[in-house]
């Protein structure tokens, strides 16, 4: 047994230091980032926040709502974010949406954004059902320009996980960005690039409808995990991104700050339109419905149940319903450029770089609520 002494944070025990800047406004922000990666050569221009992987973020109408967003002008960018599309849609669900044939995909082409403008990611667990599948999709698709693989399992700590790495990049060659994880630490993040990935996703833990530190007490504070892992990838030409634990617009331009390159986001992309399920009016208020993809409703919904010999280790909530997605995008975009202005950061690429974090007691003034 063994005590690390030194202390791990989280993103409400740190604020990020005002520095002087010479932006003058929001405007003169640029969100969007040129990525090149480690194995694979797609080159992308990303806004880079990605929506979660779970059936209620995760969904083909959350892709489409910033697809529009990219057509109507609305990210003020030529990029704009993506979405891990959860696992459990079927080859014929991507064979019919993956064009948007009917109005997205024209206004796109009539706008000459490229075919790259695909913004989707396909999830794969690790079995290998989920990777034949996978590969029928990514074969029939990747003309269309599906380019990224989210290989998601919720211990990226296993061996087999790794051998699973280096078997899909095997396949993949240097056609597809493989995003990996999740893990916390830096010779797991290191390992992970070395086995194929492009992309380590961090994060055990910290999620909002997470509860696997309740249950099996393992976890990592994530503003540290970030920290960490960033520091250990971007040392291997990697990259990682911040998974979980984003509560507000300041979380996710913390986890920027801490070195993340990409921030998915779930808790608060959840109770929109575009999350799928029906709106539940509870005295007079609208509701939706979201769980963790461990949750005991998850596992009704696609495994036929919580099997005997493992705990559920997630939650499912009410969250009020929120309307458009893009409304709340422009509030997480609007935070991150604010951010950029405070510590003079022109690019969110240079936000590590003009970060310092203060250690906090307090860091919100909640006398009239949160
Ligand atoms: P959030 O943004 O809601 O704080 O975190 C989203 C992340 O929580 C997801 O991307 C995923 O990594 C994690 N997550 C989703 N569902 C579950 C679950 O049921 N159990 C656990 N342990 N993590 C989950």
């Amino acid at each position: 047994m063994f005590i690390e002494e030194d202390v791990k944070l989280d993103f409400c025990d740190v604020l990020i230091k005002p520095k002087r800047s010479t932006l003058k406004s929001r405007k003169d922000v640029s969100l969007e980032r040129a990525m090149h990666y480690k194995w694979s050569n797609v080159h992308d221009v990303v806004i880079p926040l990605w929506a979660a992987n779970m059936d209620t973020t995760g969904t083909f109408e959350i892709a489409k709502a910033f697809q529009m967003g990219l057509c109507n002008g609305y990210w003020g960018e030529q990029a704009m974010p993506f979405v891990a599309l959860h696992k459990h849609y079927d080859i014929e669900d991507w064979d019919s949406t993956v064009y948007f044939p009917e109005d997205t995909n024209a206004r796109m082409v009539e706008a000459e954004f490229p075919s790259g403008s695909n913004n989707m990611a396909y999830t794969c667990g690790m079995n290998k059902k989920e990777f034949e599948k996978m590969k029928v999709v990514l074969e029939k698709h990747h003309h269309n320009g599906l380019r990224y693989i989210c290989l998601d399992v919720a211990n990226g700590y296993h061996q087999d996980f790794l051998d699973f790495v280096r078997k899909v990049r095997e396949w993949a060659g240097k056609r597809f960005v493989i995003v990996a994880g999740n893990v916390v630490t830096r010779e797991m993040t290191e390992a992970l690039i070395l086995a194929g990935a492009d992309v380590v996703k961090v994060g055990i833990g910290p999620g909002s409808v997470c509860t696997t530190r309740k249950v099996a007490g393992v976890g990592y504070p994530q503003l540290s995990a970030v920290m960490e892992c960033a520091d250990a990838a971007h040392g291997l030409e990697g990259h990682v991104m911040a998974d979980g634990g984003c509560t507000c617009p300041g979380d996710v331009a913390k986890a920027f700050g801490a070195g993340a390159d990409f921030v998915m986001l779930g808790g608060m992309l959840a109770g929109h339109d575009e999350s799928g399920g029906e709106v539940v009016d509870v005295d007079g208020t609208a509701y939706k419905r979201f769980y963790g993809m461990s949750s005991d409703t998850a596992m009704e919904k696609h495994n036929g149940g919580v099997a005997t010999y493992r705990a559920s280790e997630g939650k499912t909530v009410t969250v009020p319903y929120r309307g458009a997605v893009l409304d709340t995008m422009k509030e997480v975009l609007g935070g991150l450029r604010s951010a950029c202005t405070y510590v003079g950061a022109s690019q969110i690429k240079y936000l590590p770089k003009c970060t310092s974090f203060v250690r906090v007691n307090r860091q919100l003034n909640n006398v009239f609520g949160s």
